[in-house]
């Protein structure tokens, strides 16, 4: 099974702390790399976790707040001084036909590729034969999208009942493996007789967001569920005033999605490191395997 590893560049919000940075998430799966958001100070962390800047090629931006996205003009003019020659993709709500001309033509720098920029509708974004992308509305007060990762399904050969059948391995196996029928001795063989469905990885990023039906959608059933989590429940009316989550009502989430792991994120400066356990105790109110989000750490599913 491939390794799919996810980094936490930055969990926390509008107020970068010392140690905790604005919002950002590496992923990595096979060859592929990319960013869920970019906020300032990206770049560093991207240093400090050993992470590569220029094997990046796509950067999927929540939401058009300044925490989420101004770590994008200093990305993309540093790749143009490593020489950088592959294009880069960007993703992003409503509002990214205005924001990224602006972005591109900030300073002085010679451009040495391209920047795609497209914006990120609700549905499939970015497909590839392992996995798919996609985006989701959130409710953040503007427009606002969410991401999920989705892997592919894959079929494992049951070759005691391939040996069974006497299918010889090689081209047909191919066909089956694809999820295929193909014809053997005179009768149909399915897929379904000879495999065994794996189902793929989710994992689901919210961004900032009010909880809300399309989360639970998009998750259901989800290995990770990465949610907002800026407050605790006793400034509930701070979190719906300005349109964001509280742990235990991403707790809530996790549980009515069916997901297998919640990681709560993007935490108001307001509360100190030691502090972030209250969060994690009242998201465990709702539901059992809750992590919170550290910046520099990795979760390998
Ligand atoms: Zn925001």
């Amino acid at each position: 099974m491939q390794d799919l590893e996810i980094t936490f560049l930055g969990t926390g919000s509008a107020v970068p702390l010392p140690n905790r940075g604005h919002p950002s998430i590496h992923l990595r799966y096979s060859g592929y790399r990319f960013l869920w958001d970019c906020g300032e100070g990206t770049q560093v962390q991207l240093r400090r976790a050993k992470l590569s800047s220029l094997k990046i090629s796509h950067v999927f931006i929540t939401h058009w707040h300044g925490d989420h996205f101004l770590g994008l003009p200093g990305l993309i003019q540093s790749m143009n001084l490593e020489g950088r020659t592959k294009s880069l993709v960007v993703f992003g709500p409503k509002g990214i036909d205005e924001f990224m001309p602006r972005i591109l033509e900030l300073g002085y720098y010679d451009k040495t590729y391209e920047v795609e920029y497209w914006e990120a509708k609700p549905g499939i974004l970015w497909e590839t034969e392992e996995f798919t992308v996609s985006a989701f509305p959130v409710e953040h007060g503007t427009p606002a999208v969410g991401y999920v990762f989705q892997e592919k399904p894959k079929r494992k050969m049951l070759e005691d009942k391939l040996r069974e059948l006497g299918i010889p391995r090689g081209p047909l196996w191919g066909e089956l493996q694809r999820g295929n029928e193909i014809e053997w001795e005179g009768k149909i063989i399915g897929p379904e007789q000879v495999t065994l469905e794996i189902p793929g990885r989710k994992i689901v990023y919210t961004g900032d967001t009010r909880p809300c039906e399309a989360t639970i959608e998009a998750a259901k059933d989800a290995d990770l569920l990465i949610h907002d989590a800026t407050f605790s429940h006793d400034v509930l009316e701070r979190a719906k005033e300005t349109w964001h989550s509280t742990a235990r009502e991403a707790g809530r989430i996790a549980r009515e999605a069916g997901v297998k792991q919640l990681v709560l994120t993007g935490f108001s400066k307001r509360y100190k490191d030691e502090e972030l356990v209250k969060l994690w105790e009242e998201a465990r109110k709702e539901f059992d395997n809750v992590v919170i989000a550290r910046d520099l750490e990795k979760v390998v599913l």
